[in-house]
């Protein structure tokens, strides 16, 4: 790309650039803290479901130290319902690394950003060009999919990755390149867009390759994907006295970390009915888990088990499937 195509892409985004609340507005110096959220959420996550999420942790804790001083189940309960919930994990363990290690401030490189919990390539050097202004190639889906229409790259994703990278280094500026990277991202979601690009307003249009053949609409190529397996599983909901039981799920694994309804074994001897099922998608497969229902007439009495009020199941904070499985449970208890 010349370096007129890099001036009218960052002319393009000093007007057109998207509102964010993570971002900081001319004038202002960027928040690393805020940057590094907002990259983690983002993470296989649209804009407009992080929005809340991210306004909702600042809100709570303005900063990493605030964070790191978290407690473990406030966190995970907050992040309920935004997925991926690894990123939770490494979240909180990546403010306390922050907290202790680093005096609170983040590292400003690469590397070291990388030597952090939960942080990979692409998010340090997010932050590294976003926050501190250094030069790093940022790619995420946005700019894979620009890059490959400027390039008209015939190599299908995910093997094409590397190449795009490649092309990316090549067209990332010296300076600026926080902004480039963020203009490039906007070009993504705003302008060269997967179904319909307008390339009409595209200051990089003079510099494609696929709009010059006419071709955009095959980029980026993608090797088929292979059908989801399936899986199934039960759940139990089992009340007592106005509560019903919950499990803290192991740290690590599918939902690890969570408040959720036990799963794969019975928590007790009961008269189990059987109240329909649930249907989710993870990354990996699709699972149909089964809801199976009981009242017990008392209380086990077990170390680990969470005895949630019923009628503010909503605040427990459960990831989306178990809200889901725990809304058909409220139903059979208003039924029986
Ligand atoms: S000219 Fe069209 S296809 Fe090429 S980068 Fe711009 S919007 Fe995308």
């Amino acid at each position: 790309m010349s370096v007129d195509a890099s001036i009218a892409l960052l002319a393009w985004y000093a007007v057109d650039k998207r509102r964010l609340p993570w971002r900081a507005e001319p004038g202002e110096v960027p928040d690393p803290y805020r940057i590094w959220l907002s990259e983690i959420m983002l993470q296989q996550t649209t804009v407009a479901a992080v929005r809340p999420y991210f306004e909702k942790f600042v809100t709570r804790w303005p900063s990493v130290e605030a964070l790191a001083a978290a407690d473990y189940g406030d966190v995970m309960a907050a992040w309920a319902g935004l997925g991926y919930y690894a990123r939770a994990r490494n979240l909180l363990a990546c403010a306390r690394k922050v907290a202790e290690a680093h005096g609170g401030r983040f590292p400003d490189t690469e590397a070291a950003l990388r030597a952090l919990p939960g942080i990979g390539r692409y998010t340090a050097a997010a932050i590294a060009a976003i926050a501190f202004g250094r030069r790093a190639v940022v790619v995420d889906a946005n700019v894979e999919r620009v890059v490959s229409r400027l390039f008209a790259v015939d190599e299908p994703l995910p093997a094409a990755r590397e190449r795009l990278y490649a092309l990316a280094d090549r067209i990332t500026p010296e300076r600026n390149a926080g902004d480039f990277a963020q203009a490039m991202m906007d070009l993504g979601s705003a302008v060269c867009t997967p179904r319909a690009p307008e390339c009409g307003r595209c200051p990089l249009a003079s510099c494609c390759t696929a709009r010059a053949a006419g071709t955009q609409s095959l980029y980026p190529r993608k090797a088929p994907k292979a059908p989801k397996p399936r899986r199934d599983g039960v759940a139990y909901w089992l009340e007592h006295d106005g509560h019903v039981r919950l499990v803290r799920r192991p740290a690590k694994g599918l939902l690890g970390g969570m408040l959720a309804l036990p799963t794969d074994a019975a928590p007790a001897e009961a008269r189990w009915r059987e109240a329909g099922s649930v249907d989710h998608v993870f990354t990996h497969f699709a699972l149909t888990m089964k809801l199976l229902c009981a009242e017990a007439d008392s209380r086990p009495h077990e170390e680990d088990a969470i005895w949630w009020p019923i009628a503010s199941i909503g605040d427990a904070g459960l990831p989306t499937l178990f809200a889901r499985l725990a809304a058909r449970g409220t139903e059979w208890r208003e039924a029986a």
